[in-house]
């Protein structure tokens, strides 16, 4: 398989062969994100996807593929037919393809082209919401309004295909806080996705968002804000069916909650870390990672 430069891919594919269909990310401008800087976006040519899938398909049974980079769902409707039917062909065991989208990328796509995708294959869409609430998407440069987002959740959801999203805690700063977690509860109830993985924000040296704090424009919340924001975020997600996950390595208190059967239990454990204001009881500095 040829890789070009650092392939990122959600924590859930960990065990799928990660297939890069594209380099980096064609809209390349949120300022926390450090994850494709220096890659110019290219869509792949269908020879050289078709030399990787060929090799792939020595491999034996492989019942899920990822398709790499930070949006590859922008890959024409006709181009991602090609490389989907490509794979149905050669990979055998092939249960479901997942992939990185933005909201703008699904808009472009009908809710039939969608649903030929899912015929073909593609099992999961993973979105980056961020946050729900207007001023902090403005600010960190997002290039989708959360109206944008609810529409591109619901497309993706008419096709029947799953819906992943990620929020980051602490990306309004101290000042937006609370409007954040608020606003990204109530965007994420009208998502309604089947998953939502909220990590922290982690900053990289060299980002943006990195050159506010520095500036002192931007103020990050301390450790038990960060859970007071996880926590009224959680009380503001209504979901139909939703498992919510916060055990990713940049949170400080990792977990994980069937919604809305478990809502409450975890509001409930939320409470009593932020009594018990007790740092022993949180994720140690040196054990958080991107
Ligand atoms: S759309 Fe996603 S991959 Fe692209 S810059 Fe923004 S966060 Fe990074």
């Amino acid at each position: 398989m040829k890789y070009e430069g650092m392939i990122y891919r959600p924590p859930s594919e960990a065990n799928s062969l990660i297939l890069q269909v594209a380099v980096g990310c064609s809209y390349n401008k949120c300022t926390f994100c450090h994850s494709f800087q220096g890659k110019s976006f290219r869509i792949k040519s269908f020879e050289e996807i078709k030399e990787d899938i060929d090799e792939a398909g020595g491999y034996g049974r492989i019942p899920r593929v990822f398709l790499a980079d930070g949006d590859a769902l922008i890959i024409p409707q006709e181009d991602l037919v090609k490389i989907l039917s490509y794979l149905k062909l050669k990979i055998r065991g092939l249960e479901r393809v997942g992939i990185y989208a933005n909201a703008v990328d699904v808009l472009k796509k009908s809710v039939e082209e969608l649903r030929e995708l899912k015929e073909l294959g593609l099992g999961i869409i993973y979105l980056g919401l961020e946050s729900g609430n207007p001023e902090v998407l403005k600010r960190i440069k997002k290039n989708a309004t959360a109206e944008q987002m609810v529409r591109a959740a619901k497309r993706v959801k008419e096709a029947g295909i799953i819906l992943s999203v990620t929020v980051l805690l602490g990306i309004g700063g101290v000042e937006l806080s609370r409007a954040h977690a608020e606003d990204t509860g109530k965007v994420l109830s009208e998502m309604d996705p089947e998953y939502v993985g909220a990590l922290s924000l982690m900053i990289v040296p060299g980002t943006p968002i990195a050159q506010a704090i520095e500036s002192g424009k931007l103020v990050l919340p301390n450790p038990f804000e960060l859970i007071r924001e996880l926590g009224l975020m959680i009380a503001n997600c209504r979901f139909t069916k939703c498992f919510f996950a916060s055990n990713h390595a940049s949170n400080y208190l990792p977990l994980r909650i069937r919604m809305p059967e478990e809502k409450e239990r975890a509001l409930g454990l939320i409470r009593e870390v932020l009594q018990k204001n007790d740092p022993s009881l949180l994720r140690p500095e040196y054990m958080r990672a991107l």
